[in-house]
């Protein structure tokens, strides 16, 4: 074990030292980008197919390693299609230069989340809509993009009259980044899940949307009947009261997985 260190050692350069140092963060970027969200289910998949390739060639399947071989050949393209979300807001983050290493993600306050669990409480109250998303690992630059630029510290009076039917600002999502408001009336991709609930509209496909191709965290309160959701990996979780809503909102800060008292109600048909 140790002639091998040995000989590594000898023969490694510098050049190969940036070599493995550059993959190295490739690599983790993108299982930062994928982890916790639907991407990492389709890495596995992928990794799956794989596996099944290796057994093909092994046993001498020429059928299934005629199809899987064919595959293989578009793997590229494949792979693009599949990630096409990831890898935009990965190259995004990548020319902003943002968060390169996890280490260095910001702290969560709960002053935050109290400013907005007060707010949603209000419009839960009041029937106003609103849709919140927190980012967290993985970047949304390209989301913010889409609606008006903010910028603003974090005030429940802010959020309260962003999402009033007369601001220019209503329509669509707030991102909260870094603990801004950094933008507002913003576009996010539709969730193309057919188990939602039929009932739901725009608003909380929209959230399910941004939560199956991220790790953000979303809040939604419906206009029609004020409940408060929220929407993680692509699941939804309905809250009862702006209490549930703050043990959500601290539990998931913390990165820790929902635990069985804080169980998930899925909205499904
Ligand atoms: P609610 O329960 O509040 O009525 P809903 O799920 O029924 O919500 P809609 O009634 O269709 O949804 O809500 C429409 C609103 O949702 C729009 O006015 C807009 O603010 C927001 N919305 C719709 N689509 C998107 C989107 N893709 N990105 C961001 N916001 C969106
Ligand atoms: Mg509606």
């Amino acid at each position: 074990m140790l002639s091998i260190i040995e000989i590594l050692y000898r023969q490694m350069g510098i050049k190969d030292l940036v070599d493995i140092g550059v993959v190295s963060i490739i690599l983790y970027q993108v299982l930062r980008i994928v982890q916790g969200t639907r991407a990492l289910q389709i890495l596995l998949g992928l990794v799956l197919v794989l596996g099944l390739y290796g057994i093909g060639i092994y046993y001498k399947l020429y059928s299934l390693n005629w199809i899987l071989t064919h595959f293989f050949d578009y793997f590229v393209i494949i792979f693009i299609i599949l990630f096409q979300d990831q890898i935009r807001s990965a190259l995004a983050n990548v020319g902003t230069g943002r968060r390169v290493f996890g280490v260095f993600s910001r702290k969560r306050e709960s002053l935050e989340i109290e400013e907005v669990v007060e707010v949603a409480g209000v419009f839960s109250k009041e029937k106003i809509g609103a849709l919140i998303v927190f980012e967290r690992n993985h970047g949304l630059d390209n989301i913010v993009g889409t609606g008006t630029k903010i910028g603003a510290e974090i005030h429940s009076d802010l959020i309260y009259s962003i999402f009033q039917s007369s601001s220019p600002l209503h329509d669509g999502a707030i991102i909260i980044q870094e603990g801004k408001i950094s933008a507002a009336g913003c576009f996010l991709p539709l969730s193309n899940n057919v188990e939602i609930d039929r009932h739901l509209g725009t608003r909380h496909r929209a959230a399910l949307g941004i939560s199956e191709i991220s790790d953000s965290i979303v809040v939604t309160v419906s206009e029609e009947t004020g409940k408060i959701n929220i929407s993680i990996d692509g699941t939804f979780y309905l809250c009862s009261n702006e209490n549930q809503l703050r043990k959500y909102l601290k539990h998931l800060w913390s990165n820790e997985k929902l635990d069985d008292q804080l169980k998930p109600i899925q909205l499904k048909d």
